[in-house]
């Protein structure tokens, strides 16, 4: 029997500390010859990364070996599971270090010339996307481990306590899909038989551990029987099968299986007697009543019922996806009461790839050490591990009293500080009643919006955003950078705001905006204008592949100083005398794209959000605007992965929404916007949101979303998507023609807006204008076809 470890993080990021694997990657795709130093950059990084994480103390060390992109993807690349049309890409024969495979895997993750790219998703409630896996009945899985298995085995003769971490064949099937309409399940046992032979292999090269993740587990697996079938039982059998092979062989290699992002006791439950050695499990995400609260927390010796003790506990008690500092001595409260009951490692809640790497360094903190004091990235979590470890263990010293103080110091110093504080924010908010969240009926709102803003039917507009060029990133830079001042920078913007309005005016649209050429990002743009709010300089976070995001911090009270697009709006309104629509990010989007406060509920934090989008809406209604976009992109991002959270999620994300527009007078017309289309789930909760209008993403798959809606009985107007922007394609009249009659049959004319998918600005300019063309030329035609 293979003794637990007592500490470890629960997996590792790829991207480095400064970005350095996206830089390298990005080269590489520009110029295939600098293959030598991608190889050499991955490996630097993660040998960088153990060393680390080693020298805190901890005794055990995830490892994900040299991943180029994504670690689903990387089992796809194990199993030689990649679609069947990158296979015209050959071995990878240059001597650079790289795998075999790296051409397929890079066609498969980005496309290529006439090749489409696979699928990428969201992974479960995080902003970071997967590629998914594109099966059939007919695939063969078929190792293809030796670049693994050959990376680990020099990680481990320089680190002997490295732990290979790999996506374990549960969730990586059932995240699957499947071209012919077959389950990717009728692949489990091949699939098994590969992860067998690979973690016998890895154990051969001397590692103590291997891992497998299973956030799968974690979620409610039989809530959807059609898809999951009965997961648990497959889940049962697979690690009976994986832990007999592995230690047949090697029985003295840990087996750990690793949940996260839920609630871990029926993994546990399911997993404990089938010989595996330790489960992982995330004990921050729902030990209070919602991800990201305050409320009541479960007990120490309430936690993980199931557990007989017969196997380890890797106990995630570190928040792996937040950037809080950890309430050491609560934490330890956790360890000691497991402890009591068996084996247990500390460790985090999930792997920090979802956090940055480190505090240190980062120029943002420079002026203001104490937020900084309240805050814990990678590095700083990867100690507070070691220090947890440590008290665990028993050990007494001055250092850990201290560990220890400071952790209590920096809770207690956020609680009494003004900036989380505001007494004036609270009032406001606790003030709230359901009328604030409440407009005058849609009957009322829909005959004064006829005067207030009188369009044609299937009247057209866009998302928001037009291409953003070079140009106008550069002038963004050099503001940022102080070579240009203020006023340069406006007037650059203003030029910018200018020629989209032109274009649109020549285009023929109904609505416009203003393009958005100041807003490096949505969430971004805003968050740096509010109180209660810290952009980092270096805090990035890998999104997929080479993309990297820094979402900011959300760590107190939000005020909103000034007003925040109102300028722009008023200069692009003042151009045209068609209505412009003034543009603003919604609270759950503001919430989900940023690193938010743990010491109050999520709906608390997102009313104080929507209370600053409700004074920018009268103040741009003030200059002028009769229309106003609230974006929601990200509402079911956030959606609780297990039912019996759901419905208080969309009461107070709702809510929120509701609270921001409700103070819009029945003329002023409120639009919002969403992208993805698996619409049905929501549609009840879009339905009370409330918008006069809303757009959603519906051309690729050719307006299925629009059923729902007409079974709903909708009434309101509607958006959906004719063209799909993430495809630079221009569509074909013919094209757009088909999707704004089936639109139309599920949507009365007056009902129905027509407009792309989603904003534009990851276009250029030339297919923005061609493809725009088409869609006022299609509204058009409709129009006259109705008449
Ligand atoms: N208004 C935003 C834009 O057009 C919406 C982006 C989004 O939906 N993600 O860019
Ligand atoms: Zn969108």
């Amino acid at each position: 029997m293979p003794t637990l470890f007592d500490s470890t993080v629960a997996g590792v990021g790829r991207i480095g500390p400064n970005r350095e694997l996206k830089k390298a990657l990005e080269k590489f795709w520009a110029d295939p010859s600098t293959g030598r130093e991608l190889s050499a950059t991955a490996q630097r990084l993660t040998r960088e990364l153990s060393e680390n994480l080693g020298k805190n103390g901890l005794s055990s060390i995830a490892h994900a070996g040299r991943s180029y992109y994504d670690a689903v993807h990387d089992v796809t690349a194990l199993l030689g599971l990649f679609p069947q049309r990158v296979r015209v890409f050959a071995d990878h024969t240059i001597d650079d270090g790289l795998p075999g495979h790296i051409d397929r895997y890079f066609a498969a993750a980005r496309g290529a010339q006439g090749i489409p790219a696979l699928a990428m998703t969201k992974w479960f409630d995080t902003n970071y996307h997967y590629l998914v896996p594109e099966l059939s009945s007919v695939s063969q899985p078929e190792l293809d481990a030796e670049w693994f298995v050959a990376d680990i085995a020099d990680a481990v003769a320089v680190e002997p306590r490295i732990r290979p971490v790999l996506v374990g064949p549960i969730t990586y099937l059932a995240l699957a899909r499947t071209t012919d309409g077959s389950c990717p399940f009728e692949l489990l046992d091949a699939v098994v038989d590969c992860y067998a032979e690979l973690i016998t292999r890895l154990a051969a090269t001397g590692v103590g551990w291997i891992q497998l993740d299973e956030p799968i587990l974690a979620t409610d697996i039989d809530a959807d029987p059609e898809r999951a079938g009965a997961i648990g039982g497959k889940a049962e059998k697979t690690y009976r099968r994986l832990a007999a092979a592995l230690h047949d062989s090697h029985p003295d290699t840990g087996l750990v299986v690793q949940t996260y992002f839920g609630d871990g006791n029926a993994a546990v439950e399911l997993l404990q007697d089938t010989g595996i050695d330790a489960l992982g499990v995330d004990l921050v995400t729902y030990r209070t009543d919602e991800r990201c609260s305050a409320g009541e927390k479960t007990s120490p010796e309430q936690l993980l019922p199931a557990w007989k003790g017969g196997i380890g506990i890797v106990a995630g008690v570190v928040d792996g996806r937040n950037i809080w500092r950890t309430d050491l001595s609560d934490a330890l409260e956790v360890i000691e009461a497991l402890k009591s009951r068996g084996e247990v490692a500390v460790s985090t809640s999930a792997s920090l790839l979802h956090v940055p790497y480190t505090l240190a360094g980062d120029s943002s903190f420079d002026t203001d050490p104490e937020l900084k004091s309240w805050l814990a990235f990678g590095a700083e979590k990867a100690g507070e591990v070691a220090v947890l470890a440590r008290l665990a263990a028993g050990e007494s010293s001055a250092e850990l009293e201290a560990a220890v103080q400071e952790s209590t110091a920096a809770r207690a110093s956020r609680t009494n500080s003004g900036r989380t504080h505001s007494a004036t924010v609270r009032s406001r908010v606790a003030a709230v009643t359901d009328s604030d969240r409440t407009r005058q009926p849609w009957q009322v709102r829909r005959s004064a919006q006829k005067t207030s803003v009188p369009l044609p039917p299937l009247a057209t507009t866009t998302i928001g955003s037009f291409p953003q060029t070079s140009q106008i990133r550069q002038a963004r830079a050099a503001h940022r950078n102080g070579k240009i001042d203020d006023r340069a920078y406006r007037e650059a913007m203003e030029k910018e705001i200018a020629d989209c309005i032109a274009r649109q005016e020549e285009l023929g649209l109904d609505v416009l905006v203003h393009g958005e050429a100041e807003r490096n990002d949505m969430v971004q743009y805003f968050s740096e204008q509010l109180h209660g709010y810290h952009a980092t300089a270096n805090g990035w976070v890998q999104s997929y592949g080479s993309r990297c995001v820094r979402p900011p911090i959300l760590y107190g009270d939000i005020v909103r100083p000034e007003a925040m697009t109102v300028d722009w709006f008023a200069f692009a309104q003042s151009l045209t005398d068609k209505p412009v629509k003034g543009m603003l990010t919604g609270p759950v989007t503001m919430l989900a794209w940023s690193f938010v406060r743990d010491d109050q509920p999520l709906g608390d934090t997102a009313d104080q959000v929507a209370l600053v989008l409700r004074d920018e809406i009268a103040d741009l209604v003030a200059a002028g605007a009769k229309i106003i976009q609230v974006d929601e992109p990200a509402i079911r991002e956030l959606l609780p992965l297990v039912k019996d959270r759901k419905g208080d999620y969309l009461a107070w994300s709702v809510g929120s929404f509701r609270l921001a527009t409700g103070g819009a007078a029945p003329e002023t017309q409120i639009h919002t916007h969403m992208c993805y289309s698996e619409f049905n789930e929501l549609i009840d909760a879009i339905d009370d949101l409330d918008a006069d209008v809303t757009s959603i993403e519906a051309a690729r798959n050719g307006m299925q979303v629009l059923a729902a809606v007409k079974d709903h009985g909708y009434s309101r107007g509607i958006g959906p998507g004719v063209w799909d922007i993430h495809s630079p394609r221009v569509p074909d009249r013919g094209e757009v023609d088909e999707l704004v009659d089936a639109a139309l049959e599920s949507v009365p004319a007056e009902a129905l807006w027509i407009n792309p998918d989603c904003g534009l600005k990851t276009r250029g300019w030339e297919e923005t204008t061609a493809s725009l063309e088409v869609l006022v030329a299609a509204a058009q035609a409709a129009r006259d076809r109705l008449q």
